[in-house]
């Protein structure tokens, strides 16, 4: 067996891996081991790489390898899941990274490969017809990692706040932008065209289709802000995926195929469940603006309205003698690491006999999936949490809705109000139940930074403080009881 055939085996075994541990990463419950299968998937794709023939330069790739690691290692440790889509986000533009470098690369050596061998200029019909399907999945390849890699780090800025979170607008925003694909396309165009004069005046057009793919990144994100992020972010992410597979067809490389399928399809059916999630189309997300210019009327008269403030022991009494009661979690309970006392709550309720159901916004928190992720930290039984469409015709029977620290999710502008940035996202029927309990510290707006006219309901009280906090009196009360 030569050592290409173990490579090739590596290979095969590391794509089988990924696809298993993407299975896995389906329920919470298999997901850790899912994200161990998948990364000794990448293990042996590294160990069948380092096998190649002609491979060289141990010593930079290990040291590559070490800078790698070290940073993304502390940095995975040490952030708060309330971080994580910037984290996500800052990842994701280092496979974007990669894929570009890895594409540059390749075209570079096979232009080197070309260079005086060709002879004359080709006409416009050879180089379109012979050269550019050649090295379109490198040029290809250099795009949508250029993209990806620009447009992640922005996005990474936007929600770390280093770059304003607002959708930022210039004149001819769009203009700009078709030129610059224009330009993109017409640059990949004149480096086949001159591929067999010199090298180097094809280089010179490979690096000026360069700088505009990277500029397109920042072109195309820099104008999305509000609610539409971790759309953006998903799309980034196929955006990734897709670079990764067209340079492993330019490398013939079979796990670098299938791994940049696997992110690119994952990604892909992300962002459509996420824009059916918010009721938003994918074009409004990409060339629209949200959350910008119509930041939507405040809350009906929120201003000469008062919001009703409730006591913990008044709030135990209502849950403790309840028949049914909705939890509602939102990004303040991650904020608050609350998910342990919710559910301690949860358990002191059905002991006394309270059935308690939680329901779970598809956009609830500051990821996809972060409340189950949340909720599955504290144990709370998987069949407890229930999908907006699952959950919503139940509310009418509730007789508690108990909001922690969640505010876009139950704002009813989103049915009502056409001028909302949110208008039109689906929402949780909190308003439908007997009696609403929101924790929250205060009167802060949520993510899209506007009024909630729920907490101004007559069915709603208010308790007021830090989600812990307030939980923390909560269960002392019902055990009180
Ligand atoms: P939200 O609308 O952002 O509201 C969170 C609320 O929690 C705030 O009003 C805040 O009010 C309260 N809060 C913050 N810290 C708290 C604490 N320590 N204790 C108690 N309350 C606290 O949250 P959401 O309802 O979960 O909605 C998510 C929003 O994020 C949506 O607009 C969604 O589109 C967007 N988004 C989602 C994702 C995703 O993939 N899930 C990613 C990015 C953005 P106070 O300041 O008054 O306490």
């Amino acid at each position: 067996m030569t050592s290409t055939n173990i490579s090739e085996a590596a290979y095969l075994l590391a794509s089988l891996l990924f696809i298993f541990g993407l299975k896995r990463l389906s329920s919470p419950r298999t997901a850790r081991s899912g994200n161990l299968v998948a990364g000794i998937g990448m293990a042996l794709a590294l160990g069948g790489t380092f096998i190649l023939p002609g491979m060289g330069n141990f010593g930079w790739i290990i040291l590559a390898i070490a800078i790698g690691t070290v940073p993304g290692w502390l940095l995975a440790k040490r952030v708060k899941m309330t971080a994580m889509p910037q984290m996500v986000s800052l990842f994701n533009g280092m496979g974007g990274a990669c894929a570009m470098f890895i594409s540059l690369g390749e075209e570079l050596k096979w232009l080197n490969g070309l260079d005086g061998r060709v002879g004359l200029l080709p006409s416009l019909r050879e180089a379109l017809t012979q050269m550019l399907p050649r090295s379109f999945p490198m040029l290809l390849g250099i795009v949508l990692g250029a993209i990806s890699f620009t447009g992640s780090l922005i996005a990474f800025g936007k929600l770390q706040g280093l770059v304003s979170e607002k959708p930022l607008r210039w004149p001819l925003q769009k203009p700009i932008n078709v030129l610059v694909v224009l330009g993109i396309i017409g640059a990949a165009v004149t480096s086949a065209g001159v591929i067999s004069v010199n090298y180097h005046y094809a280089l010179t057009w490979i690096i000026v289709l360069n700088v505009l793919a990277l500029l397109l990144g920042v072109l195309q994100v820099l104008p999305i802000g509000g609610a539409d992020m971790p759309v953006v972010i998903s799309v980034l992410n196929s955006c990734t995926g897709l670079a990764a597979a067209v340079t492993g067809f330019a490398m013939k490389n079979m796990s670098m195929i299938i791994a940049g399928t696997l992110v690119g399809a994952a990604g892909s059916l992300l962002t459509v469940l996420m824009c059916k999630a918010m009721n938003r189309s994918l074009a409004k997300v990409i060339f629209g603006s949200f959350g910008g210019t119509a930041q939507g009327r405040a809350a009906a008269g929120a201003s000469d309205k008062s919001q009703r403030e409730i006591a913990a022991s008044e709030c135990a009494i209502m849950m403790g003698y309840a028949r049914k009661v909705i939890i509602i979690p939102g990004y303040g309970l991650a904020v608050a690491q609350a998910q342990h006392l919710v559910h301690e709550l949860d358990e002191l309720l059905e002991k006394r006999g309270v059935e308690v159901k939680y329901a779970i916004h598809p956009v609830a928190g500051r990821m996809p999936g972060h409340m189950n992720v949340l909720l599955a930290e504290a144990d709370v039984p998987y069949p407890k949490l229930l999908d907006m469409e699952e959950i919503n015709p139940e509310f009418e029977q509730a007789d508690v809705a108990l909001i922690i620290g969640a505010n876009d999710v139950v704002n009813p502008a989103a049915r009502t109000d056409a001028a909302s940035p949110i208008y039109g996202m689906p929402i949780l029927n909190a308003d439908k139940a007997k009696n609403i309990i929101v924790i929250k510290r205060g009167r802060g707006t949520g993510f899209a930074g506007i009024e909630n006219d729920l907490f101004y309901n007559a069915k709603t009280r208010m308790l007021f403080g830090d989600a812990k906090k307030a939980l923390q009196e909560l269960t002392t009360e019902v055990k009180a009881l």
